[in-house]
């Protein structure tokens, strides 16, 4: 997560601090939103491992409303998409994850598999 002010990565320190550690701004509504977002995350995720994939997409785009910038996010959007046939949209999903993050498996893993299989 960054500083939407000077771009600064944010890290929680010990002790805790919800203030910016380079500008000095208060983080904790942004911080909230993203404990929100992980949370709706970790929702569509048990709900995707028990095979209840409409709840699971509710759940995840709720996770990529709070918090766009999180990888993880849209590469479980992308595999929903994919379980859906929607494979366009399942590409684009784990482009942008990559995007986000170069470093993302499941994104990379998955583009790799749909490129095998066209
Ligand atoms: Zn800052």
């Amino acid at each position: 997560m960054k500083c939407p002010v000077c771009g600064a990565v944010y890290r929680p320190l010990s002790p805790p601090s919800s203030t910016c550690r380079r500008c000095k701004t208060d983080l904790s509504d942004l911080i909230r939103l993203h404990d929100q977002a992980i949370w709706h995350h970790r929702q569509a995720l048990s709900l995707f491992s028990q095979g209840r994939h409409s709840e699971a997409v509710a759940y995840n785009n709720n996770a990529i409303a709070l918090h766009y910038s999180n990888a993880n996010f849209h590469a479980l959007a992308g595999k929903l998409w994919a379980l859906q046939g929607e494979f366009k949209k399942a590409i684009s999903e784990w482009q942008q994850a990559l995007k986000l993050d170069p470093q993302n498996d499941v994104a990379s893993n998955c583009l790799q598999m749909i490129q095998l299989m066209s």
